[in-house]
């Protein structure tokens, strides 16, 4: 069978190789490849842009949680009826890219996605999408669509749905809106190209995922890799397993250094470089925290829930990572302390 190329799983190839093996290339005694089973938030996800599909498309309006979620965004679509789910393929590599379009808008040479997402603070900046293969593949493929020329820009739009009420009891939407101009597609189909060689070769090579590129700093995303038990057997170390290890054996005093390592200076300071305040460093949550029960501070909710309301917060990021520089006794350490210390690559402790 031959290997369709994504723009979702080129984000993924790129994240770590082999974790895209095991999805991809066919290995192991019944030569197949492992199928996840989506998450609860990617159904809901699935579920939304049917709403949204069906209203966009046919003007049909719905009822219930998905469509207070979708219609929180709708004035973000003014042009309606669009063209919805639009598939699409083009040859890359020798290979063949495929996809499906949420939103295609020819009079305006737009092209929309729909994003669920827990809070904005996940939602892509400008800068993410041009550099994202997902948003550089439907911007290619929008202008194939279109019958674009090079010096004419596909208009993008990107929009955010949050899966949560605010405490004002809305959801609430946000569009990221950008361009692609003929040059940043054309240089954006260079770097796609490359990825699916790779890609290609070790597929038709027929690569067992454990000889793939495995990416140590991937392993802890987005709540763990479903694969760590396979590279561990495999005898290798996971991060996840390497920061369990440092932090048993803290009398190494020096931060760690790989990417993706959280070090934590409590009542210290790094003696060189750069590092966010725990204030900083909890920005995102601390604004969700304000935005969603309408607080001037987030001390202030009600009871003397704050403290754990941002703990629980804290704990839904993905990514904990950074130099971060604590004061025990300020009531966001009190808050969050505990946590990052059972969380950290390295805590480095100074002395009160
Ligand atoms: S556990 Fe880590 S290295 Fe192994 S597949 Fe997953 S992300 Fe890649």
């Amino acid at each position: 069978m031959a290997l369709h190329i994504s723009g979702t799983r080129i984000r993924l190839f790129r994240d770590c190789a082999r974790k895209w093996a095991f999805q991809y290339i066919p290995h192991g005694p019944d030569n197949t490849t492992v199928k996840l089973p989506s998450t609860a938030s990617q159904q809901l996800g699935t579920d939304m842009h049917t709403v949204a599909e069906l209203y966009l498309r046919d003007g049909v309006q719905g009822e219930g949680k998905l469509w207070e979620m979708f219609s929180s965004g709708i004035d973000q679509w003014p042009n309606t009826p669009y063209e919805t789910e639009v598939p699409f393929e083009y040859p890359i590599a020798g290979g063949t890219m495929t996809g499906v379009i949420d939103v295609l808008d020819r009079e305006n040479k737009l092209v929309g996605d729909h994003k669920t997402t827990k809070t904005f603070y996940w939602a892509k900046t400008k800068a993410d999408l041009l550099s994202d293969p997902q948003a550089q593949t439907y911007a290619i493929a929008a202008a194939h669509l279109m019958g674009l020329g090079p010096d004419e820009p596909v208009n993008c739009q990107w929009t955010y749905y949050k899966t949560s009420k605010t405490q004002r009891k809305f959801y609430e939407a946000k569009s990221v809106k950008f361009k692609f101009d003929g040059a940043t597609r054309q240089r954006a189909f260079k770097k796609l190209e490359t990825s699916a060689k790779k890609m290609l070769a070790l597929y038709d090579e027929k690569v067992h995922p454990l000889d793939c590129q495995p990416n140590w700093d991937h392993c802890g995303a987005y709540g763990g890799c479903a694969f760590q038990a396979e590279c561990e057997k495999h005898g290798e170390t996971t991060v996840s397993n390497l920061s369990k290890l440092d932090a048993v054996a803290n009398d190494d005093p020096a931060p760690a250094t790989h990417s993706g390592a959280l070090n934590l200076y409590v009542d210290c300071e790094p003696l060189n470089g750069s590092y966010q305040t725990l204030l900083e460093f909890l920005a995102p949550e601390i604004t969700q925290l304000c935005d969603s029960m309408d607080l001037d501070h987030w001390t202030l909710a009600d009871y003397g829930k704050s403290p754990g309301l941002l703990c629980a917060l804290l704990s839904e990021r993905d990514d904990l990572s950074g130099e971060v520089v604590i004061r025990s006794n300020t009531p966001e350490a009190y808050a969050v302390l505990s946590f990052l210390r059972a969380r950290a690559t390295r805590v480095i402790q100074g002395v009160r």
